[in-house]
């Protein structure tokens, strides 16, 4: 499950439940609308293939 902090905007993921910020420690987290969701894996794409290139080079 993806989740997204309140305070500090963080965004990051769990298998199981979350209770706090791995950011910044506070406990105002909610779970990660589509949209927030979507942008999550599409960073997270984006810097595997990176890596990939990286180290195939
Ligand atoms: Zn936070």
């Amino acid at each position: 499950m993806v989740y997204v902090c309140e305070s500090c905007r963080f965004v990051f993921e769990r298998t199981g439940a979350a209770d706090d910020c791995p950011d910044c420690g506070k406990l105002n987290i909610r779970e990660a609308s589509r949209e927030e969701r979507d942008a999550y894996q599409k960073t997270r794409a984006e810097r595997g293939k990176g890596d990939d290139v990286k180290a195939g080079a």
